[in-house]
């Protein structure tokens, strides 16, 4: 039987409309809407393009979104000055820095000089930290955040299932980890080391595949019935996006399979907003 699709556009608009109405709900009880500030160093139109996306959703559901764009020239102390202001800012519960950052800035040290309360992408250490611990109030990175909701959505079990994470980045593999496993799940994480790839996955009754690596997992690696969800996105030779697995294949199998483009892509966004909504309740809660 052809797996269910994980129809990511129609969720992350549900998700949207969710926090339209959170962020009017907010804005009533406390005078102003959440604000969220994306920060980008760089020259490049691409990235610029993406960047005002993130803004333009922002300001869609009410926000007040904004964009900050600087020269790729750009110092690290001039960068760690600006996330300063934005820090001492009360009107900002979200800081985005766009990655990657220009060579000459290390990255960390700006991640990590973002106050975490403010931290959205959930890459300060302190939210990593905490979600590490499976403490509540961590800020979870918004892709993996994404993809345990297009779980909820599909109604699969989490509890006591069998899950495989294929990837062990900060922004996806380990977050995706953490939050399985705060739901219960019984997790294993691969990675380019990991023997036997294929017999791991195919254990899996929810296996979430972010490698970057197009074609990687083949049909017969899936269990019959599972849940898959494919993070990867690469753009082949022709200019396609294609994610990490073998689709027409493995949907025979799947239970639930995301398709690429159209799955967990349209979910960042919208999970990016609904994290600093999150954060903004929490910042005037915590007063
Ligand atoms: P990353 O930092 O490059 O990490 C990739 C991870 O996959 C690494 O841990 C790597 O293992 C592992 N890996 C790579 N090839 C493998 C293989 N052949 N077998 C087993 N493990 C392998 O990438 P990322 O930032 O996590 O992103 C992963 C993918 O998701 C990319 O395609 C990216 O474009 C996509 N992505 C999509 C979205 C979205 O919104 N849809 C958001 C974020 C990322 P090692 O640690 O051993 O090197």
């Amino acid at each position: 039987m052809a797996a269910k699709i994980l129809d990511g556009k129609a969720i992350a608009q549900k998700v949207r409309d969710e926090v339209r109405e959170g962020v009017a709900r907010f804005a009533a009880a406390h005078g102003r809407p959440p604000g969220l500030d994306v920060v980008l160093v760089s020259d490049d139109p691409a990235s610029v393009t993406y960047t005002r996306s993130k803004e333009k959703a922002s300001n869609e559901v009410g926000m007040r979104g904004r964009l900050l764009t600087l020269p790729a020239t750009t110092t690290e102390g001039e960068l760690l000055a600006r996330v300063a202001e934005l820090n001492a800012d009360d009107a900002v519960d979200g800081i985005l820095v766009q990655l990657p950052l220009p060579g000459h800035i290390r990255e960390q040290r700006v991640l990590d000089a973002i106050a975490f309360a403010k931290d959205v992408d959930g890459l300060h250490p302190v939210n990593a930290g905490l979600l590490a611990m499976g403490r509540p109030g961590a800020i979870a990175p918004c892709t993996p955040r994404g993809c345990m909701r297009l779980l909820a959505e599909a109604g699969v079990e989490i509890a006591g299932a069998r899950a495989v994470v294929v990837g062990r980045s900060d922004l996806v593999g380990r977050p995706m980890a953490a939050l399985l496993l705060a739901q219960h799940a019984t997790v294993s994480i691969a990675h380019t080391r990991t023997r036997d790839l294929r017999a791991l996955c195919r254990e899996a009754d929810i296996l979430v595949v972010a490698a970057g690596a197009p074609g990687l997992i083949r049909g017969d690696w899936i269990k019959e019935g599972a849940a898959v969800i494919d993070v990867g996105l690469t753009r082949n030779e022709a200019g396609k996006l294609v994610g990490d697995v073998d689709f027409e294949a493995a949907r025979e199998r799947a239970a639930w399979i995301t398709p690429v483009p159209g799955g967990v892509g349209p979910m960042t966004i919208a999970s990016l907003l609904e994290t600093t909504l999150r954060a903004a309740e929490a910042r005037v809660a915590a007063r």
